[in-house]
């Protein structure tokens, strides 16, 4: 069992990469909080799996725009399960519009998810991390962290923070043994992708050496592997799990 004896907190943990990370890591002997909005399907999911692996999935609610929220996760995970091994850092919402016709906020509440939601999940778990001195902290990013792409300028501005934090804060971690790392999912079939018509749907796929999108189960098993002993000596990075998207552009 690759995370036996971890105790882990997915955001964003209702549903696509994050449900299958919760279930990855479940699989693999972790205990699991899902934290995710108070409106999202967290609480059922978490019923269901913790009958199939008693005593080791809750559901916390969180809105990672909410400090207090966020602070509170930490404090309630900690009382039930007693440590915080690793967090994926992975809410977040998509938003496609034209540039000049993006309001504020619009704009804004993209950023407040994806980008400043990472950064107060990521401070409230190096503070139990450090007290523990370990731990393995993993945001979410995207090919649209380190490309940009017509009509997502909320989006690619906020992924391309969350690339550059990511390195920020592993080289600040690093001493206190905390290693933070970065994933960067190509598009994956989730239900962020919904609002997408087929034709445009086909022509992100075609921008993937592999001609297909990814699986949420696929970007699951990045995490396992960064959130894991495994990766001991890995931080810093932003791992793709793109299909080949980035690397012929790179
Ligand atoms: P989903 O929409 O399936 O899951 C995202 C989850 O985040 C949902 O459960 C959503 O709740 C929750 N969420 C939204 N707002 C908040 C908030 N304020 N606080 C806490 N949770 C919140 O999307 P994906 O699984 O596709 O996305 C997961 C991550 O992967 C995101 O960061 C996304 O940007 C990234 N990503 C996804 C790609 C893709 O192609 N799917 C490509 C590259 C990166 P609810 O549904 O109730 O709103």
């Amino acid at each position: 069992m690759r995370m036996e004896g971890k105790v882990v907190i997915v955001t964003g943990g209702a549903s696509g990469i994050g449900l299958a990370s919760v279930e990855r890591c479940l699989a693999e002997g972790a205990r699991v909080v899902i934290a995710d909005i108070e409106a999202s399907d967290g609480a059922e999911r978490a019923a269901e799996l913790d009958v199939r692996y008693p005593g080791r999935c809750r559901f916390e609610a969180c809105d990672v725009t909410d400090t207090a929220q966020v602070d509170r996760l930490f404090e309630e995970t900690l009382a039930a399960f007693g440590s915080v091994d690793a967090v994926f850092n992975n809410a977040g919402i998509g938003g496609i519009a034209p540039s000049d016709e993006l309001s504020d906020e619009e704009y804004l509440k993209v950023i407040d998810i994806n980008l400043n939601g990472v950064f107060r999940v990521a401070r409230a778990a190096l503070r139990v991390m450090y007290r523990q001195g370990q731990g393995s902290i993993v945001n979410c990013a995207s090919i649209l962290g380190v490309f940009g792409q017509s009509q997502t300028a909320a989006y690619t501005a906020a992924k391309g923070g969350v690339v550059n934090l990511t390195r920020t804060l592993a080289i600040e971690a690093a001493p206190k043994g905390v290693r933070v790392n970065a994933i960067g999912p190509g598009y994956i079939d989730t239900p962020l992708l919904a609002a997408l018509d087929d034709e445009l749907l086909q022509g992100l796929i075609d921008l993937h050496p592999l001609a297909r999108l990814g699986r949420p189960e696929e970007v699951a098993n990045a995490f396992l592997f960064l959130a894991s002993d495994e990766a001991s000596f890995v931080t810093g990075t932003h791992l793709m799990v793109d299909g080949g998207f980035t690397a012929g552009k790179s």
